[in-house]
């Protein structure tokens, strides 16, 4: 059944766009191009470059392929007025304020970010993340008191990304203050990102500083019964008394 309706969903997406672009063309030659666009396949060419080049920009997007780009330019450009502009002057505005903050490897308008400009924050507490999202992750879940730092990704010496790929030294530097207490590796329990704790943990071994991470284990609301093998031998590991 869920397979009937994708498929009846995507035929749908494609006659939509199909019309759509049969309507654009109406309105630009007033003739009988109208009837003819209605049977161009969506595998070839529909629009013209500068709507094919936003396609293949958006196809650039983390979890956007080529159908998915096509799709949302589809809808930017059906909504000019009300999505296209406001984006296209928002995307502007990113592009000339918006800085990474040279501290934590954030991104915002100030420098240093407002993150560590906020006084209120624990200062003795770094909180380690691999990328910006999982900052932004732990902000919205308003659990983080202290300061972050992005190294902005893991090892990975098949990918040919080493320690001089990250910023691990700016870490460091950080951590020899005098004022930090404890670093938070805060890394995704991936094999790149454990083994990344580790070399992380090695390198702020001089330093003195407490290095801590997360716990694995058991997630809120999570039933024994679906978990794998490897969390639950984490959790089992990881107990503690209640
Ligand atoms: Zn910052």
């Amino acid at each position: 059944m869920a397979g009937g309706f994708a498929q009846y969903l995507s035929l749908a997406v494609c006659q939509v766009a199909a019309y759509t672009v049969a309507r654009m063309a109406v309105c630009s030659r007033h003739g009988l191009s109208a009837v003819k666009n209605l049977s161009i396949s969506m595998s070839r060419k529909v629009s013209g470059p500068e709507i094919e080049h936003v396609v293949k920009l958006l196809a650039r997007l983390p979890g956007l392929g080529p159908r998915s780009a096509r799709k949302a330019a589809l809808a930017l450009l059906k909504k000019r007025n009300e999505l296209l502009l406001p984006l296209s002057q928002a995307l502007a505005t990113a592009v000339e304020k918006i800085v990474d903050c040279p501290v934590c490897g954030n991104l915002d308008t100030l420098s240093p970010c407002s993150l560590c400009q906020d006084p209120r924050r624990d200062q003795s507490l770094i909180v380690v993340v691999e990328e910006i999202g999982d900052l932004w992750a732990l902000e919205r879940a308003s659990v983080i008191k202290g300061l972050y730092h992005v190294l902005g990704g893991h090892l990975s010496p098949l990918d040919g990304i080493g320690p001089d790929k990250l910023n691990i030294a700016g870490l460091i530097e950080r951590a020899g203050s005098g004022e930090v207490k404890e670093v938070l590796l805060a890394l995704n329990a991936t094999v790149e990102g454990q083994s990344t704790a580790h070399y992380v943990t090695e390198q702020l071994e001089p330093t003195g500083v407490v290095v801590s991470r997360l716990a694995q284990g058991v997630p809120v609301g999570g039933e024994l019964d679906y978990l794998d093998e490897g969390t639950l031998a984490a959790a089992i590991k990881s107990r503690r008394r209640v």
